[in-house]
């Protein structure tokens, strides 16, 4: 199999900080597109996978799954891209294409485990998958998504894991009009989720530890908003939620914001903390209600949030980076430091000769 040497940034070590190197991809296959990447966005979770939180962190590590960027290559069989074209990934690449869950479009549950964009399996090459942090990459075009041209291309990358991770369950959980929703935690996910919950016609609730972003949340679109740590505000909005979106990357008392849901209410995790969450029985039962969580979304629910945000004008609040300043970025990413999302410009990355 024909490889080409990519351009990128990774880490070797959970402890090291991110720096240049070169990696090995895999030659445009017959169904395979490659996207020159323009942006990319900077998620949690690539902190998290970087330094290893989760566990199973294969290194050297390209993190990067908020990718857009233009294609310059396609194989022989491709159908829906042309050279030319914009187009973005998000966090998987690749699923089973078999399974009950990848046949109902759910290939983020594939059975055998979707193959993640960085640190997934590549079929191909029989090495790890390197994610958005360098200059192209190369994606069967079944996973990959068009991107609405009248959305701000930088602004735009973020939607494809934060606009998806929050778009699938204020979905899936029926958020719309006459429903209120309480959005924990506003960073990348947390302020897109209060620009779709809008969208979608809901009374949103934020609820954040930072003073800062109380009336900056308004602007995002939030009807209220309430600071976690004060009991009093807390109190006041007991049992009044149908549904809490929770984007919180760090240790966090879950029971305090199941308080807020009403009888039949639902909490959603989408944030993903490195050690576990205790959740009171007594927190769940009384009023018989749901703790639950959700990953990203399929493909073809991605290219319908996209849609919908082309449509409803939603794009990312974002802060550009060059490439060489994301060691800066992820120690201001644990600090809530952000409004509200990072994305690289990658020509930082491609005209770069020396540090
Ligand atoms: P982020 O930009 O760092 O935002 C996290 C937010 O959580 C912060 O801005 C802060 O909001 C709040 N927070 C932080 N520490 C807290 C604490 N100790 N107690 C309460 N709130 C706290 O992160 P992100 O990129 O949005 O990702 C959020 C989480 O989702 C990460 O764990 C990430 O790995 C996970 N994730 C999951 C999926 C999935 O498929 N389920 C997909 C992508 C990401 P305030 O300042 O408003 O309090
Ligand atoms: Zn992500
Ligand atoms: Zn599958």
């Amino acid at each position: 199999m024909n490889t080409l040497n990519v351009k990128a940034f990774g880490t070797v070590a959970p402890e090291a900080d991110l720096k240049e190197m070169t990696i090995n991809r895999r030659d445009v296959t017959s169904n395979d597109v490659e996207i020159d990447i323009l942006y990319c966005g900077v998620c949690h979770s690539d902190l998290h996978t970087a330094r290893n939180e989760w566990g199973g962190t294969v290194y050297p590590n390209v993190p990067g799954h908020e990718i857009v960027g233009r294609i310059t290559k396609v194989g022989n069989s491709v159908t829906k891209f042309k050279v030319g074209d914009l187009a973005g990934v998000g966090c998987m690449v690749d699923s089973c294409r078999e399974c009950e869950s990848c046949k109902e479009g759910l290939e983020q549950y594939c059975e055998k485990g979707n193959i993640q964009t960085y640190n997934g399996h590549d079929k191909h090459t029989n090495q790890q998958t390197f994610g958005g942090y360098s200059e192209r990459v190369i994606v069967d075009e079944d996973f990959v998504l068009r991107i609405p041209e009248n959305l701000d291309l930088a602004a735009t990358a973020p939607l494809l894991c934060a606009g998806i991770t929050t778009f699938s369950p204020l979905r899936y959980w029926n958020v719309g009009p006459g429903k209120k929703v309480g959005i924990v935690g506003i960073g990348g996910l947390g302020h897109m989720g209060v620009k779709i919950a809008k969208a979608m016609g809901a009374h949103v609730l934020v609820i954040t530890t930072s003073l800062a972003k109380v009336e900056d949340a308004k602007r995002l679109g939030a009807d209220e908003v309430i600071l976690s740590t004060d009991k009093v505000q807390m109190k006041s909005h007991a049992g009044t939620l149908h549904f809490v979106l929770d984007c919180v990357s760090a240790q966090h008392d879950i029971n305090a914001y199941l308080s807020l849901l009403k009888r039949d209410g639902s909490l959603t995790l989408v944030g993903a903390p490195e050690h576990p969450l205790p959740v009171a029985a007594f927190s769940l039962i009384p009023k018989r209600k749901s703790f639950a969580g959700s990953m990203i979304g399929g493909i073809a629910e991605t290219q319908e949030m996209l849609d919908f945000c082309g449509q409803h004008n939603i794009t990312s609040d974002i802060e550009m980076i060059r490439m060489q300043d994301i060691n800066k970025a992820y120690d201001r990413l644990l600090k809530g430091d952000v409004k509200y999302r990072f994305v690289i410009d990658m020509a930082s990355l491609k005209a770069h000769h020396r540090v």
